[in-house]
């Protein structure tokens, strides 16, 4: 049965990590042996690998993992973190969803979120799973590394709707379960993670810890790390890359929002700050005012929660003269 080999190496030749999944089932069938169980022998000698380790692109190796009779059966795994992909996971339910207006897949929650946002979904490359559930594939943004979220919990699209991605993978199309086959759904290229879909799925940093004292510095000098702080996140944000304008605009926005909730910044000033900056990028691209200012607004109610204060040491008055927000002493 070559089949799956095949459809492993056609995964493979559009750029895809594949890994055996056992047969008729959807769980990694390599490596043989667990983490604890590993004797650091062989591939393991310098630690142990996983299957996301050993997911590879290699014709060679795809061929002696998919022969013989027992080993050419296994399913297709798509390693997402070093294939560079987000897949999207919409999944069914027997339970509608009050919150969702009665929804009862992922499918339907997904569509809810994209309406809610003004945006629309391009076309990518789809499977359709063996249980009626959906695969949308998308390419990770340069520069960002999402991890997996399961639908409902964290910072999850929403219920029905799981995200694959470093540390997850999904099962191909042309693999097969007892209750049917991984069908595509539509064929194609693999599009870009949309911003707006990569801001959800980015965790917030956990705030620092909350150190007893507040940052001291003398007047000038607070003035002038505020400063640089609001010159380096704006400039940030007006220069982030398409795919990277969304998330450099949350961390900007949660960063001055440390500031405002420390009574460094007035947070009304803070948030035109913001838009000002991230104003060269509206209109371009889809990335609209809208969703600016919903950026602007998340970032600086999470940052408000740690706030950043800065104690003013007093200083003689005469120090303090022509003190100004332009006293050259960014740290
Ligand atoms: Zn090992």
């Amino acid at each position: 049965m070559v089949r799956l080999r095949r459809v492993a190496l056609d995964a493979a030749a559009a750029g895809l990590f594949v890994f055996p999944v056992q047969p008729g089932g959807k769980l990694p069938a390599v490596p043989r042996h667990s983490a604890e169980r590993c004797r650091r022998r062989g591939i393991c000698a310098e630690g142990h690998q996983g299957w996301e380790q050993r997911a590879t692109r290699d014709r060679a190796q795809i061929c002696r993992w998919w022969s013989g009779d027992a080993s050419a059966r296994f399913n297709v795994g798509i390693a997402c973190g070093p294939s560079g992909i987000v897949v999207i996971d919409l999944d069914t339910s027997t339970e509608p969803l009050a919150d969702w207006g009665g929804a009862t897949t992922g499918r339907e929650v997904l569509d809810q979120l994209t309406a809610r946002h003004g945006q629309t979904l391009p076309d990518t490359y789809s499977t359709r799973t063996p249980t009626d559930g959906e695969h949308l594939y998308y390419r990770m943004p340069e520069g960002l590394e999402l991890r997996n979220t399961h639908g409902g919990h964290g910072h999850s699209l929403g219920p029905l709707v799981d995200t694959r991605a470093a540390g997850g993978f999904a099962v191909g199309a042309g693999s097969v379960r007892p209750e049917g086959a991984y069908l595509v759904a539509e064929h194609g290229r693999i599009a870009e993670l949309p911003d707006w879909l990569a801001t959800l799925l980015t965790p917030p940093p956990p705030p620092e810890p909350r150190r007893g004292e507040p940052l001291v510095l003398p007047t000038r000098r607070a003035n002038a790390y505020v400063a640089a702080i609001l010159a380096g996140e704006t400039a940030a944000v007006e220069q982030a890359p398409k795919g990277q304008r969304q998330i450099t605009l949350l961390t900007a926005a949660r960063t001055l929002g440390r500031l405002v909730g420390g009574g460094e910044l007035d947070a009304d000033n803070a948030h035109a700050l913001l838009l000002d900056a991230a104003a060269v990028h509206i209109g371009v691209d889809e990335f609209t005012q809208v969703e600016a200012e919903r950026t602007v607004a998340r970032g600086m109610a999470y940052g408000a929660r740690a706030p950043r204060r800065i104690d003013r040491r007093h200083t003689p008055p005469a120090d303090e003269a022509g003190d100004g927000v332009e006293g050259g002493e960014a740290s």
